[in-house]
């Protein structure tokens, strides 16, 4: 079942004006398992709005038109409507003295113009607004549901609640939907992509949508079916041979983020972390701290940007920086193990590389970051080489050094 929304309105065209109604509109869809494929901004211009409302009757079961019932010149959408649907507009005296006592209650007199918006489509239904003059419609072309509802969110909503989201229920028995949600780190989207599209693209239903960011791609699927119980089977069914792919690359299967799902699973071990950052200025600090409660399991950092700092308060060896450089294995190593060895933490990551634009050498170029891994047996270092700006150096290291324990403890 298929849903395409109009928003009515030039105003929506201009920057100053954003279609919130269409969003809101697709979360009341989504929720009885009605896909939105479309939506569309039009401006008030009747001819226009006529076309594009026959466009969508061809490819929806439901069309949604949000606007344009007012009572002036530019209020179009009943006229509109009406065109695609060949049928007359109707004048309604109930109506008109309906809004004409609507005025007498504000203490104002109706206008001429207000008749306009007691004329109905033949045919159509008019649904109640409390809140103002326009009235909704409702009814059917060529066998498709069709609901116009005023501009205004105040007034949309309860009138979409109240009475067309009944309506449509009862048309379209609800179906039952199941997501699973995945959080992926340490593969960009495109090589995700190429690993799991081959099993994905078998199913029309679940349907997956794959969102990435830098260092972090979310999948989502999302299944359909008249009981709760097949919706979450189909779900879970494709998720399984999705985990079976990407195996520990999943790092969160309820929605959380990285630093949130790593801190889940230090407080679950009683474990606590440290950091030793430098090129990355503090962001791993930042992000596992940003979770609430993070207290129970970080136990500070430092921030040690030259090599005086790295020496006087991790303990690097004057001759690891001389002979080896501060972004190197053996810097990475020792600034985690100072990092251990000063907070008491369980573990301990370090972060040194080569943010840019400028620095690197021929061996270490620009975008090289050393991660270091400090615990309670070992210490393991890993080199990793970031395309991209000072920013997505720095964040990819980040999420990157997060990563490195989250696998390491999962
Ligand atoms: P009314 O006669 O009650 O004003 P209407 O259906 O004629 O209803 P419009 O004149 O199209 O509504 O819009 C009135 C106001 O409602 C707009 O100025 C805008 O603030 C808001 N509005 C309209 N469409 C949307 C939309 N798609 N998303 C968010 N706000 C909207």
């Amino acid at each position: 079942m298929n849903a395409e929304i109009l928003a009515v309105g030039s105003e929506l065209l201009t920057a100053s004006r954003i279609d919130t109604n269409s969003l809101w509109l697709t979360d009341q869809l989504n929720a009885i398992g009605v896909e939105v494929t479309a939506k569309s901004i039009v401006g008030d211009d009747r001819p226009r709005l006529t076309a594009m409302l026959l466009q969508s009757l061809e490819r929806a079961e439901i069309v949604l038109i949000t606007g344009g019932l007012g009572p002036t010149e530019d209020d179009v959408t009943r006229d509109a409507v009406a065109v695609a649907a060949g049928k007359p507009l109707v004048f309604q005296q109930d109506l008109c003295d309906e809004i004409a006592a609507f005025f007498t209650r504000l203490g104002r007199t109706m206008t001429g113009n207000n008749r306009r918006q007691a004329h109905l489509i033949e045919g159509f239904d008019s649904l109640p607004n409390p809140r103002g003059t326009a009235r909704g419609l409702l009814g059917e072309i060529n066998g498709r549901f069709v609901a116009l509802l005023p501009g205004p969110p105040h007034e949309l909503k309860p009138m979409f609640v109240n009475h067309c989201l009944p309506r449509l229920k009862d048309k379209f028995p609800p179906q039952h939907i199941a997501v699973v949600h995945f959080r992926v780190a340490g593969l960009g989207e495109s090589a995700l992509d190429a690993l799991i599209a081959p099993v994905y693209s078998t199913y029309s239903n679940p349907v997956t949508t794959i969102l990435a960011a830098p260092g972090d791609v979310q999948i989502f699927l999302r299944a359909l079916c008249a009981t709760e119980a097949g919706a979450r089977e189909l779900a879970d069914d494709l998720g399984a041979k999705i985990t079976e792919i990407l195996g520990d690359r999943i790092y969160s299967r309820n929605g959380s983020d990285l630093a949130t799902a790593t801190g889940a699973l230090l407080r679950s071990r009683k474990e606590t972390i440290s950091v030793a950052e430098s090129c990355t200025g503090g962001l791993v600090g930042q992000k596992l701290t940003a979770a609430a409660g993070s207290s129970d399991y970080f136990a500070g950092g430092f921030l040690t940007y030259s090599d005086a700092m790295k020496a006087d308060l991790l303990g690097v060896p004057a001759t690891v920086l001389q002979a080896h450089s501060a972004v190197s294995e053996p810097s990475a190593r020792a600034m985690a193990e100072g990092a251990r060895k000063r907070t008491g933490s369980t573990w301990a990551l370090s972060v040194t590389g080569y943010a840019g634009p400028d620095g690197g050498t021929q061996q270490d170029p620009v975008g090289t970051v050393y991660l270091g891994l400090a615990g309670p047996q070992d210490t393991e270092v890993k080199r990793i080489q970031v395309p991209g700006d000072r920013e997505r150096v720095r964040e990819l290291a980040a999420t990157s050094a997060i990563d490195l324990l989250r696998r390491r403890i999962q």
